[in-house]
């Protein structure tokens, strides 16, 4: 879970079975109140899809595809923890939400953290 001299970052879920590596360091995450992070938490940061390295999903996963069925969130299915979302349907330089919670404590307190009123105005709430 050391930060790497190259500005990648290593992180995982509680139990160790999904591993996850940013490419380079975030600046901003986004904590929402949406109906479904508000259970799940975060925040997120945000990668180019397939840009981060995934280990252990999908054999060591589950999903969650919620109503509109745009997106499916991931979690491990030994510990629970939600580890990152994805588009079902992903497009040339979509982006993908990791959920920061899963990384090393100085990274998470060295990231901004933006409100997001993703259960309304669908705009961010803070200054
Ligand atoms: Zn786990």
């Amino acid at each position: 879970m050391a930060r790497q001299l190259d500005n990648t970052h290593e992180g995982s879920c509680h139990c160790g079975a999904v591993r996850l590596t940013l490419p380079s360091t975030p600046e901003v995450a986004t904590a929402c109140n949406c109906s479904l992070c508000r259970r799940i938490g975060g925040p997120w940061v945000y990668f180019e899809f397939g840009t981060v390295d995934i280990q252990g999903h999908p054999e060591a996963t589950a999903e969650y595809i919620q109503g509109d069925k745009t997106l499916r969130t991931i979690r491990c299915r030994t510990c629970g923890c939600v580890t990152h979302w994805e588009p079902l349907k992903p497009t040339p330089g979509c982006k993908h939400g990791v959920h920061l919670g899963n990384f090393d404590p100085k990274l998470i307190a060295a990231v901004r953290v933006r409100r997001f009123d993703g259960a309304d105005t669908w705009k961010f709430i803070d200054d």
